[in-house]
């Protein structure tokens, strides 16, 4: 089996890539069982200098990375290299707050001493996806590093080259053999990985049913899971919101990275009031946007990075406009070579239709109108997805209550929903479990070891 490197932009191979054999799975597998050894026995300091190390080889090479990863996933490479430099901040992160992140913790007991300590679990599956090819392993690579444990990438298979740089700079970087691992697989093998006795633990990102697959296979291994499955995250826009400040930070909320973000904003719930104020200004945003080559630096929009997830976009937008949803903007499949969709708005969209229950993974924009906040609170809950939200008012004490009342991991006022490192970053409902980023991250792939001291 192969796995192909290919240009959405044109829709020519790059570059192929050779799946393991069974016989190269099993010496990685035991190669992480080696290296998960010798790395748990590093203390934080040495630690902290790979980390570092690895953060100033991603900035050092910052272009070089993004335009593997604007040619490899068809992402504008400017938005690439931003990718690239938060993942170098992460390392940085993780490498100055790590050791005080897992500081022993006394506990009185009636013993003589005794302790809550955060030991590392052993190797680590991550299941990754293709969206923010770079970012969303090292999101989950450096705290988990960091804790002491290893790691074992199995990484979509449409970007097998920026998995293959990614296992180069953490192996430049210093960290001892087999620590981190790039495993070329397809998903078809991820069940006999999880079920390896070496695996201690698994986090993935990507689609619910990815999700739902390897959940359950690491739940009848009896193995800690991670899930970060994408969303459908509400953007409310209150009457009293700053109208001109809102349609520009949507316009950019939704088509990020082209539109392939889980936390992208992928549902404008508006007051009625102002809904016909809100659309235009947003309508003149997006407008604004330019589609086309992703390695021009004027591009904001680039293609989509598969052609059947291009081909599932068209098919919610046309049901959606099927179904009685108003077209404003975009909604043609382009002719030509490349998987680009253009920027489409959708007015008067009502639950039922496909862009209001799937997750659009796209720059598809559509566009309800509610009569109040409790409508808007109600419809924003009433989706199998909760990963974040973001509520627009003048008065942020009104948009405040109002975010609390959403069922999502992270809820932003006055702003668009962004990962941090600083805050733990997740979603409940269909949208997973458990926490990356942050102080919850590093601890979710760790042992918390009780020892009591008579
Ligand atoms: P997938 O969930 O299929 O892919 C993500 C990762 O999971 C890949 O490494 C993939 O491997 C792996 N995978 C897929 N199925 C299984 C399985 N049964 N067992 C083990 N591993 C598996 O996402 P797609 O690329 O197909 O995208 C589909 C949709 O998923 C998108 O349109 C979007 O809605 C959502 N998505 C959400 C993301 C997020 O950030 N939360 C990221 C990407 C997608 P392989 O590539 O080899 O199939």
């Amino acid at each position: 089996m192969v796995m192909e490197s290919i240009n959405p932009a044109t829709g020519e191979v790059l570059e192929v890539f050779e799946e393991l054999t069974d016989q190269q799975l099993e010496t990685a597998l035991e190669a992480s069982r080696e290296g998960f050894s010798a790395w748990s026995a590093t203390t934080f300091s040495q630690r902290r200098k790979v980390l570092q190390a690895a953060a100033a080889l991603l900035r050092q090479n910052t272009g070089e990375y993004a335009e593997l990863i604007s040619r490899e996933m068809g992402k504008p490479v400017k938005e690439a290299r931003g990718e690239v430099e938060k993942c170098a901040w992460a390392c940085d992160y993780y490498a100055e707050q790590g050791e005080r992140f897992l500081a022993s913790e006394p506990i009185d007991t009636d013993a003589s001493r005794s302790y809550v300590r955060y030991a590392p679990l052993g190797p680590v599956l991550a299941v990754m996806p293709w969206n923010f090819p770079f970012w969303q392993v090292f999101r989950a690579a450096a705290p988990t590093l960091m804790a002491g444990n290893a790691m074992l990438l199995k990484h979509a298979s449409n970007v097998p080259a920026c998995a293959a740089a990614i296992e180069g700079i953490l192996a430049e970087a210093g960290l001892p053999r087999g620590t981190f691992q790039n495993l070329a697989i397809g998903s078809g093998r991820v069940e006999a990985v999880i079920n390896d006795p070496r695996v201690r633990a698994v986090t993935l990102t990507g689609s619910e049913a990815a999700g739902r697959k390897v959940a359950a296979t690491a739940g009848a291994a009896i193995k800690k899971t991670v899930l970060e499955l994408g969303g459908s995250d509400p953007f409310l826009v209150l009457e009293d919101a700053d109208l001109d400040e809102a349609a520009r930070v949507a316009a950019t909320a939704r088509t990020i990275n082209s539109g392939q973000s889980c936390i992208a904003a992928k549902r404008f719930i508006v007051a009625d009031r102002v809904a016909d104020d809100f659309l235009e200004r947003f309508r003149a945003h997006l407008e604004e946007l330019r589609l086309g080559n992703p390695a021009e630096p004027e591009t904001h929009i680039g293609p989509q990075a598969r052609h059947d997830l291009r081909d599932t976009l068209h098919r919610q937008v046309r049901d959606s406009v099927k179904a009685g949803a108003d077209l404003l903007m975009g909604g043609e499949m382009p002719p030509g070579k490349g998987y680009y969709y253009p920027v489409t708005l959708l007015d008067g969209v009502t639950e039922g239709m496909p862009v209001a229950d799937e997750e659009t993974f796209g720059p598809v924009a559509p566009v309800f109108r509610v009569p109040d906040d409790e409508a808007a609170v109600a419809l924003a809950n009433r989706s199998r997805y909760g990963l974040g939200g973001a509520v627009w008012s003048a008065d942020r004490e009104r948009a405040e209550a109002v975010g609390q009342r959403l069922e999502v991991g992270c809820v932003f006022v006055n702003g668009m929903v962004k990962s941090d490192p600083r805050l733990p970053f997740g979603g409940i409902k269909a949208s997973g479990y458990g926490r990356e980023l942050g102080q919850q991250g590093i601890r979710e792939f760790t042992n918390v070891q009780s020892v009591w001291i008579g």
